[in-house]
C-alpha cells in the first residue's frame, strides 16, 4: 500500500481519485469502483501498490504491439481491480475481483526478475494499468534505468493527470476499444458511462509526443459489430492519430456473462479491415485468428508482405536495416529494428517470482 499521487482534496472533506475517468468522490473508508483505492487516515492509499496477481513472459505481438520493436520478450504484470466491468472480459477472475491479493514485490524487484528472464520491456497488462498508476510509474522509470522500455495495455479511460504521469516512463501503449467504441454497447456490457474520456486520453497521450499509439477494437458479434461506427472510429483515428496508426481489430471469444454469444465470424472481422482500409489507414490487423493473412504487415506502396507473422510468431522479416520494403524502398513507420536476439529463446514463459 502506498499514499496515491492522483487524488485531489475537496473542500467537504472527501476525496476525488484523478487515476482514470470515473472520477470516484471517496469518504474515509471507502473503497472505489476498481477495489483497489481507499482513503484510509484521509488519504487516498493505492491498495495495490507492489502486490503483483499475474507475471507472465510474453512476445510483443502478444499485447498487441506489432510496429514497436517486434520480436521483443516482454515481462508482464497485472494486480486485480479495473475500473471497467467487461461482461465479457477474459482475465474476469483478476479484474473483477475486489479482494486485493498477489505476491508483494518492489519496483527494483519487478525490474529485477525482468532481466533475469531476458526481457526486453515490461508490460502492464491483463487489469487496467491506470488504477494502479503510482507502482507502474515507479517501476518504470527503475525499468528505464536499466535500459527497458514500458508498455501499457490500457482500456484510455484516463485523466490528463495521469497521462502526464506516464509521460514520465511510457514508451508504448495499446488502447482497446470495445464494439467500435459505441456508447451504448459500452454502458450496456462494460459499465462505461461515456467513452468521450478515451478520445481525449489519446489525443493527450499523441500530445505528448514520445509514447508509441496502437489500437485495438475487439468486435463481439450480434452486439457490437455496427459497420457504421466502425467506420466512425477509423475515420478518428485516421483524423486525430494519423494514417500510420496501427489498428487491430480483435475476435471476440465467448466467455464470462457473455459466453452466449458466438466467436466473431472472421468475415466480419475482414468488413471492418477492408473499411478501415478503404477509410485510408495503412497498417490494419486482424487479430486473435491463428494464420489469417491480415496478421502480416503489408507495405502499403507495392502490397509486398513486408513482416509476415503466424499468430505471434514472425516467420518473415522483408526489410531493410532502416525498415524499409526490400521491393520498392517504402519506409516502414515501425520503432527499432527486428529484435532477432530475442526471438533465438522462447518469448513464452511462466515466470516464478
Ligand atoms: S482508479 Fe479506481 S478509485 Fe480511482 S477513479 Fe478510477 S475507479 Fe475510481
Amino acid at each position: 500500500m502506498q499514499k496515491s499521487d492522483l487524488a485531489y482534496n475537496l473542500p467537504d472533506g472527501r476525496i476525488k481519485c484523478l487515476a482514470c475517468a470515473r472520477g470516484c468522490i471517496l469518504s474515509e473508508g471507502q473503497v472505489g469502483f476498481c477495489g483497489v483505492r481507499k482513503v484510509i487516515g484521509g488519504r487516498l492509499q493505492l491498495l495495490v501498490y507492489g502486490i503483483v496477481d499475474a507475471v507472465h513472459m510474453d512476445p510483443i505481438e502478444k499485447k498487441p504491439v506489432m510496429h514497436y520493436r517486434p520480436g521483443s520478450r516482454i515481462f508482464s504484470i497485472g494486480t486485480t481491480g479495473c475500473s471497467w466491468m467487461c461482461m465479457y472480459c477474459q482475465n474476469f477472475d483478476l479484474s473483477q475481483r475486489r479482494k486485493v491479493e498477489g505476491q508483494s514485490i518492489t519496483p527494483q524487484e519487478v525490474v529485477k526478475a525482468a532481466m533475469e528472464y531476458n526481457a526486453d520491456g515490461i508490460a502492464f497488462t491483463y487489469n487496467e494499468p491506470t488504477i494502479f498508476m503510482e507502482f507502474a510509474r515507479d517501476v518504470g522509470i527503475e525499468a528505464k534505468k536499466k535500459g527497458l522500455f514500458n508498455v501499457f495495455v490500457s482500456n484510455g479511460y484516463a485523466t490528463p493527470e495521469s497521462v502526464k504521469m506516464m509521460g514520465d516512463f511510457l514508451d508504448s501503449i495499446t488502447v482497446d476499444f470495445k464494439g467500435n467504441g459505441e456508447r451504448n454497447f459500452l454502458r450496456k456490457y462494460a459499465g462505461v458511462p461515456d467513452p468521450k474520456p478515451i478520445f481525449n486520453t489519446l489525443e493527450q497521450i499523441r500530445d505528448l509526443g514520445t509514447v508509441h499509439i496502437e489500437i485495438t477494437d475487439l468486435v463481439v458479434p450480434e452486439v457490437g459489430d455496427n459497420v457504421d461506427s466502425a467506420r466512425a472510429l477509423v475515420r478518428w483515428i485516421y483524423r486525430e492519430l494519423g494514417r500510420d496508426t496501427p489498428v487491430h481489430f480483435l475476435r471476440f471469444h465467448p466467455d464470462y456473462k457473455m459466453n452466449w454469444l458466438r466467436a466473431t465470424p472472421i468475415s466480419t472481422l475482414e468488413e471492418h479491415w477492408k473499411i478501415a482500409k478503404e477509410e485510408g489507414l495503412n497498417y490494419v490487423y486482424v487479430g486473435n485468428v491463428h494464420g489469417h493473412k491480415y496478421e502480416n504487415t503489408y507495405c502499403p506502396k507495392c502490397g509486398t508482405a513486408v513482416i509476415e507473422r503466424k499468430g505471434f510468431d514472425i516467420v518473415s522479416w522483408n526489410l531493410d536495416e532502416s525498415n524499409r520494403c526490400l521491393n520498392c524502398g517504402n519506409q516502414i513507420p515501425i520503432v527499432g529494428g527486428l529484435n532477432r536476439e530475442s526471438l533465438k529463446i522462447s518469448r513464452f514463459h511462466e515466470v516464478n517470482l
